[in-house]
């Protein structure tokens, strides 16, 4: 199998690089292909801009959307643009991995999809009727492909359990998980988080690997998050709400999961 890691760390001795270090030794161990967008060492450009096209004339106003859809469909995107594009098709699985910042990624990685994920490719894809909402949440071009976070945090585990003060991560990373990977039509496998960063020592970091290794074994097998598919019939179309009748009496993020699915703890 193919496995896409799209990393986001500026420290080469950082625990998450040695984290990234373990998977792909533990990946290609395993007979699979195996590549790193190492976004810091790329010097990824992290800002969406008039620059992402070739053929952006001088004093034409900016319409990111539309300048995305043209570059797109018109084989003038940014170079470093379509190389990423070309690894997510090559891709049978992708593997963001990232420190939590501010509750969120990190701004390269950030700055990745929203440049990466283009207009045609990731999002405007597919026929919008009364029936079929466009190919998006559950379907899209990413379809039949899998996806997971790898994600570390300072906080403790209890800080995003479910009462905690952080929230829970299931929600932080909601819209990492159902808004960018879901959306184009990933399956998303839970997230595979290390919490409390500060105290990982060697047997931490030893039990983390351990951990780490039997979820990237359990790649294709392990039962993803149960998000509902738009074009499913849970949702009303165009109202794109969910039908009352499913789970009745709630509302938030989490209706939009048919079972709860716990993150990985170490
Ligand atoms: C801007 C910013 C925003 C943040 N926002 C949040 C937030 O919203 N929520 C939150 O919970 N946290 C937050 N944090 C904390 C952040 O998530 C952690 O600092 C980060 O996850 C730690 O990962 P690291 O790879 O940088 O760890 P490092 O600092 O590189 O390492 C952590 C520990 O692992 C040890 N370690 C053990 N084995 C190894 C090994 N083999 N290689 C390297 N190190 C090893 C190191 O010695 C060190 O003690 C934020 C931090 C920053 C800088």
């Amino acid at each position: 199998m193919n496995i896409l890691i799209v990393y986001a760390h500026p420290e080469p001795r950082s625990l998450n690089a040695a984290l990234k270090d373990f998977a792909v030794r533990h990946l290609e161990g395993q007979g699979h292909h195996v590549q790193v967008s190492d976004l810091y060492a790329m010097k990824f450009k992290a800002v969406l801009d008039a620059d992402d096209s070739v053929e952006h004339p001088a004093g034409e106003r900016f319409n990111p959307s539309d300048a995305s859809r043209r570059a797109f469909a018109e084989g003038t995107q940014a170079a470093d643009i379509v190389a990423e594009q070309a690894k997510l098709q090559w891709a049978d699985a992708v593997i963001l991995q990232f420190p939590l910042w501010w509750f969120g990624l990190p701004a390269i990685l950030k700055g990745w999809v929203e440049r990466v994920y283009a207009y045609g490719f990731a999002y405007g894809v597919g026929e919008h009727s009364d029936r079929h909402w466009g190919d998006r949440y559950g379907e899209g071009r990413m379809a039949g492909k899998r996806a997971m976070l790898m994600v570390s945090m300072g906080g403790w585990a209890s800080h995003y359990s479910e009462r905690g003060i952080n929230g829970p991560l299931d929600d932080i990373l909601f819209p990492i998980q159902h808004g960018i990977l879901f959306y184009p039509g990933f399956e998303v496998l839970p997230p595979f988080a290390v919490y409390r960063t500060s105290r990982v020592d060697d047997s931490g970091f030893a039990a983390a690997c351990g951990a780490l290794g039997q979820r990237l074994d359990g790649l294709w097998s392990d039962a993803p998050i149960p998000f509902r598919r738009q074009n499913g019939g849970d949702y009303a179309i165009p109202a794109l709400t969910l039908r009352p009748e499913l789970a009745p009496g709630r509302d938030g993020l989490g209706v939009h999961v048919a079972d709860d699915v716990l993150a990985t703890a170490v």
